[in-house]
């Protein structure tokens, strides 16, 4: 072609482009979210610029998405008029720099095979490889001629500069070639469906182009004789009407096929809506199409907060946990909510809204409190930002602890708990945030949950432990271990099952950790059943100091013995009566690393 330079793709991209034109996934319409998405973010970044710089909107000022089917051509077109593409934005968006997830979505893909997670890899662009072999990305930016990206995904692309000239005036326009087996998407009644779900709550206008039938006025004389010219007849006294008879003309109606623009979603932002007006499924779907996940929230909070600064706000916690969503859990946890000053999308990449441990919370949070054309640098300084970020961490353990308390039955009558899905999914998070976030400690130390070797597989909270406990009891007890498997067996555990005390199981690595940074509970110290010093609370203190005298010095030659015998290894041997069958065990220092803790540590895993 003329003009066209071509261009390889990166490795990486090119090998995702393969799998995702071969492949046989199901859910193929989630091109086009993907696509109204990217359209809704270009929308988003101009209404962004043109908040500090009006004349950035040029003549291009209707911020708005349109999409139309050809069936003759067998295309389908989304138009956007958002900030556009250069031409060197074109080759490096579109191609030759991987993005940071392509490597991530490939191998996640290989394990779950859910092409539908694409989007939050940031490689959705992609997605339109499952229903076309050819596409055409034609742009135009503010700061750059309109140019044409066009690739079969045959590992090259080409760009070329647009011989129609700048036609766009501002935007991108995604002109899909569709499959042999796509042709589904030329469907009016498809499309209207499809978009209607994946663009309810973009805010900007979207339009579908539709075929409508017309009634237009037809001068048809040849068929006069058929007029029945009722009206004219009985209209005898009219007298300005019988000049009109004598023209003789016969006014006839004939339906035609037209095409027109029909607005299809709503685009009234559901943060500002009244809650009592939103259904269940709206928010589902709102969440959905802010987080790109496939499945339902777990739970949400709508809320307006009030006093010193005021906002709107809707938080999500998603019931399913992002892949290996803890492998970058300290260098690369990127924010989830989107900030919006008067409806205008601010950024969605702020990490300062919500500590890091909440970084899997999604949602949108409105003020009208914010200068609009603050920059994302001014807006860390910001004090209104902390106030926020208070009430936000606040509002969204509010949410968990309802969830907490939420019971549900299924289909069979059998009591579910979603709070219990959600601790098997982000039980980590709430763990690391007791570590993390001092000032809310004591709200997410409830939100903990541990087995026990009383709770029969289930899943129990200090205020249950603490309730279930008998009055002289004065300590929480815990143990760690590799598994339930291995501390149900300990033998730490004989005499405290024997007296019927409830133990804490600690599995998870990161527990002790997270134990080791709670002092107390409701005034029970944490106590290891595997360390020095255990006491249960009901032991009669002058009568167990008399005993332990006496066996101390009963067992003094056989003690110095056995220190002998380990030297180096123990550092000290003490007479205590912690067991029940087993003759003697080795514990760690009141102050010391467990046995567990020194298993994690020489493993060096989180
Ligand atoms: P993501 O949207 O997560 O960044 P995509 O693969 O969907 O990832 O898109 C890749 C990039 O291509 C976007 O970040 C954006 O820079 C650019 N892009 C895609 N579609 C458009 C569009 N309609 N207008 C402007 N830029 C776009
Ligand atoms: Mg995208």
């Amino acid at each position: 072609k003329d003009g066209a330079e071509a261009f390889e793709f990166q490795a990486e991209v090119n090998r995702l482009m393969d799998i995702i034109i071969n492949s046989l996934y199901k859910n193929k319409d989630i091109f086009l979210r993907e696509l109204i998405s990217n359209a809704s973010d270009a929308l988003d970044k101009i209404r962004f610029l043109s908040v500090s710089d009006p004349d950035k909107l040029g003549t291009a000022k209707d911020l708005e998405i349109r999409i139309s089917a050809d069936k003759d051509a067998r295309t389908l077109t989304i138009r956007d008029a958002g900030v556009g593409m250069t031409k060197a934005d074109l080759i490096s968006n579109l191609g030759t720099v991987a993005r940071s997830g392509t490597t991530n979505f490939v191998e996640a893909l290989t394990e779950t095979g859910d092409l539908g997670l694409i989007g939050q890899f940031g490689v959705g662009f992609y997605s339109v490889y499952l229903v076309a072999d050819k596409v055409q990305v034609i742009s135009k930016s503010n700061d750059d001629d309109q140019y044409v990206w066009e690739s079969t995904a045959d590992s090259t692309f080409t760009v070329s500069k647009d011989p129609r000239g700048n036609t766009l005036g501002r935007g991108t326009e995604i002109v899909l070639h569709l499959k042999e087996d796509a042709g589904e998407f030329l469907s009016e009644s498809t499309l209207k469906n499809l978009i209607h779900r994946y663009s309810e709550f973009i805010t900007f206008p979207i339009y579908q182009l539709v075929e409508k039938e017309e009634e237009i006025e037809v001068e048809d004389d040849e068929e006069e004789e058929e007029d029945d010219g009722d009206e004219d007849s009985g209209d005898e006294d009219g007298d300005e009407e019988d000049e009109f008879e004598e023209v003789e003309v016969d006014v006839k109606y004939k339906t035609v096929k037209t095409l027109d623009w029909e607005r299809v979603n709503a685009n009234v932002a559901v943060w500002a809506r009244d809650k009592d007006e939103i259904t269940d499924e709206e928010y589902h779907n709102f969440y959905k199409a802010l987080s790109g996940d496939t499945s339902d929230a777990a739970t949400w909070i709508h809320f307006k907060a009030e006093g010193e600064v005021e906002f709107k706000s809707i938080l999500f916690a998603p019931s399913k946990a992002p892949h290996n969503m803890y492998d970058h859990y300290y260098d690369d946890s990127r924010g989830g909510l989107k900030l919006y000053v008067r409806k205008v999308l601010i950024t969605d990449e702020f990490d300062e809204l919500l500590p890091r441990y909440l970084s899997f919370i999604r949602g949108v949070v409105d003020s009208d409190d914010l200068p609009l054309n603050v920059s994302r640098e001014m807006l860390q300084e910001h004090k209104v930002l902390k106030v926020m970020a208070k009430k936000l961490v606040r509002k969204t353990l509010e949410m968990l602890r309802k969830l907490a308390t939420e019971e549900v039955e299924d289909e069979e009558g059998e009591e579910e708990h979603p709070y219990i899905q959600f601790w098997d999914e982000f039980g980590k998070s709430i763990k690391l945030g007791v570590m993390e976030d001092n000032a809310n400690k004591s709200k997410l130390v409830k939100l903990l949950r541990f087995k026990t070797n009383k709770s029969d597989g289930k899943w129990v909270s200090l205020e249950d432990y603490v309730a279930g406990m008998p009055e002289w009891q004065s300590s929480i007890f815990y143990i760690a271990g590799e598994s339930t498997e291995a501390v149900e067996k300990s033998p730490f555990l004989e005499k405290l099952n024997k007296k019927g005390l409830e133990v804490l199981y600690l599995t998870e690595p990161i527990d002790e950790m997270t134990m080791g940074s709670i002092t107390d509970f409701e005034d029970k110290k944490m106590q290891s059943v595997t360390k020095e010093g255990l006491s249960f609370g009901d032991e009669d203190v002058a009568d167990v100091k008399k005993r332990e005298k006496y066996y101390k010095k009963m067992f003094t030659p056989l003690a110095e013995h056995l220190k002998d015998m380990f030297k180096g290894k123990i550092s000290k041997v003490s007479v205590s009566q912690r067991v029940e069958g087993t003759p003697a065990i080795i514990v760690s220092a009141a102050y010391g690393y467990s046995a567990n803790m020194e298993r994690i540590m020489k493993a060096q895993t989180l």
